[in-house]
């Protein structure tokens, strides 16, 4: 009974305590916590984390391939109303400038939290890009290994709980469902890609690092990290020649990025098209787990595996 009346009487000084805290947001804070974040498998994250306490807000639309996405005025406006901002640098150029400009909200930048590694270089022109930004050259997909990803579920699961310190078990007991479901599905892919003929796939761009490099695959990217970047007919003739020596069968496209490129090296490779998901918008039917069982399902097709 005692313990009742104290949690009772903690509730109601957390309550003041936002109530008092929360003078030019007037609205929101009732509602609990908002967090605004830059794309599809991050807003996920932040759901299946945060359950019934938070909004997420994506600023990339649904079926917007996001890499390229320009955040409006408003967009940003609506940003730093949050209360919390979670994003990765390197992937969207235009949400790294937004953060640059918000000055409300508590921000977390996952690059450190999930180790993020150098970009591989297999293209050789990206000279220019290196210095643009601290984070320029490193890998930002990450989400695509679900260990990285149960990594960056600790790091939401920690700066919810510093933002409302109230609903801390309930932040906690999500981020321990989403590590079980990240650890069932390292466990799927791991068994379910040991056994394989082939070991090289050819992607449309280059998001599947993390997971080749966890699953002991070997990834060839037609365009690099942006999907919207031009192979030069040089990357083309050293593609084709990976899948001939390789005995590469698939060549997969993207739903969000033109297949035109993967459909030319394909039909001249003679390799048949399937498709990987980046999983950088929300699938057409399902969610980041059963997106990423679709993706473990094309791979074992296209690497012959048993
Ligand atoms: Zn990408």
């Amino acid at each position: 009974m005692k313990r009742l009346v104290a949690a009772l009487a903690a509730g109601t000084l957390a309550l003041t305590l936002g109530a008092c805290s929360s003078t030019n947001s007037s609205e929101s804070d009732t509602e609990g916590l908002t967090v605004a974040t830059s794309f599809y498998p991050l807003a996920w994250l932040i759901e299946s984390i945060g359950g019934d306490d938070v909004t997420v807000i994506s600023m990339t639309p649904a079926n917007v391939e996001p890499h390229d996405y320009e955040l409006s005025p408003s967009d940003i406006a609506k940003m730093n109303e949050a209360d919390l901002v979670v994003y990765v640098e390197g992937f969207q150029p235009s949400m790294d400038a937004a953060v640059e400009q918000i000055s409300g909200p508590e921000v977390l930048e996952l690059s450190d939290s999930v180790g993020l590694l150098p970009l591989e270089e297999d293209h050789g022109d990206d000279d220019d890009e290196a210095h643009e930004h601290d984070h320029g050259n490193l890998d930002p997909h990450f989400w695509l290994d679900p260990e990285r990803m149960s990594d960056a579920g600790e790091a939401i699961e920690e700066s919810l709980s510093q933002a409302d310190s109230a609903n801390v078990t309930t932040y906690q007991e999500g981020q321990e469902t989403v590590a079980g479901q990240l650890t069932d599905l390292d466990t799927e892919f791991a068994d379910g890609l040991a056994t394989c003929e082939r070991q090289t796939i050819v992607t449309t761009h280059a998001a599947f690092g993390y997971l080749t490099n966890r699953y002991g695959l070997t990834q060839v990217a037609i365009s690099g990290i942006d999907p919207e970047a031009e192979p030069s007919p040089a990357d083309l003739a050293a593609i084709k020649s990976t899948i001939e020596e390789t005995g590469t069968t698939t060549v997969f496209t993207e739903e969000l990025a033109s297949p035109k490129t993967a459909e030319a090296v394909a039909s001249e490779a003679g390799a048949d098209l399937a498709t990987l998901n980046p999983l950088e918008s929300q699938p057409s039917d399902g969610d980041y787990v059963s997106g990423m069982e679709a993706n473990l399902a094309a791979l074992q097709g296209a690497l012959g595996c048993n």
